[in-house]
């Protein structure tokens, strides 16, 4: 279906649980596009190498800024001397996630969340441990707004922006084919992160299921998402994620104890072991279901003791 398409997938190894990623490549008139690149690694650097031996890449464009899709988009526009697209909100996200004044900000909003210094200290360093994986920045040629159509392969596709999983996430759609391009606003198997990361969008869950309605109008039928296969019926798979998030909320409610942390109710979410890296997640993800029930009025949260307490 991919290559019928004029898509071929490339999945790169990550080092994380979530393991892999999918990137695209598509040959059009001029020359080929490159759709996310993964992480500033070794591994990426050589597979890429490989890839691209031989073709002339005219176009990266960026489906949002997290580490495992932005990461390379610098290095390899430099080698390829490639036009860099995407979003101008998750550009400006990128630029302020591994800033230094970010960084110096974020323990201060651990403690804030209640996470004890340790922990907050490897969460830090967890963080600061992604900027070469993320560097150098690109030169964005061109931002890409909700609406516009571009051309990937011999395709044209509607840039439909879906904010949630980042401020400025877009997915591509092809009306032709009735096929999404759904990079991480909807996947198979595992939900989408939305997570609160102590920048932008304050309500990050309420725009994620407001970006679900939006998708869930073209009523798609191929969706090929940025992790794991591509698969059929968008709308089926959209309502399992709200069903998801519904029960979600709900635990998130009942862990609300008299003046429940963030990093408290983290850990009745989160029962398994993590490790440093999902535990950011973790707070990140239990954030937002609780700023999003603060926002519905279902809980209130109190600044007691430098830290913030939630209370239903
Ligand atoms: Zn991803």
């Amino acid at each position: 279906m991919l290559e019928k398409l004029g898509l071929k997938r490339v999945t790169l190894d990550l080092p994380f649980r979530l393991d892999h990623v999918n990137c695209f490549l598509a040959e059009g008139d001029e020359g080929w596009t490159v759709i996310d690149t993964g992480l500033h690694n070794e591994e990426p650097v050589k597979r890429w190498q490989d890839e691209l031996n031989g073709k002339n890449v005219t176009d990266i464009i960026i489906t949002h800024y997290h580490p495992d899709h932005f990461g390379y988009a610098g290095g390899l526009q430099k080698k390829q001397q490639a036009r860099v697209s995407m979003s101008e909100i998750d550009y400006k996200a990128a630029l302020n996630a591994w800033s230094e004044q970010f960084l110096d900000e974020l323990s201060h909003n651990y403690k804030l969340a209640g996470i004890p210094d340790e922990e907050a200290g490897a969460m830090l360093a967890n963080t600061k441990a992604f900027v070469p994986r993320v560097s150098p920045y690109p030169d964005v040629d061109e931002f890409l707004w909700d609406g516009d159509t571009i051309t990937i392969g011999t395709y044209n596709y509607e840039v439909i922006a879906t904010p949630g999983h980042s401020d400025g996430l877009v997915t591509f759609y092809n009306r032709e084919n009735n096929m999404l391009l759904s990079t991480d606003h909807i996947l198979p198997k595992i939900t989408p992160n939305i997570s609160y990361w102590f920048h932008g969008e304050p309500n990050p869950l309420a725009r994620y299921l407001e970006s679900l309605d939006k998708i869930k109008q073209l009523d798609a039928d191929l969706v090929i998402p940025s992790h794991g296969n591509p698969f059929n019926g968008a709308n089926d798979r959209i309502a399992e994620i709200k069903s998801h998030h519904d029960d979600r909320l709900e635990q998130t409610l009942a862990s609300i104890d008299r003046g429940s942390t963030v990093y408290e109710v983290s850990q009745q979410l989160f029962k398994k072991r993590l490790t440093v890296h999902e535990m950011r997640f973790a707070v990140g993800e239990t954030l937002a279901h609780l700023e999003y029930l603060r926002y519905k009025g279902e809980c209130q949260r109190e600044l007691n003791d430098g830290k913030y307490q939630y209370y239903v």
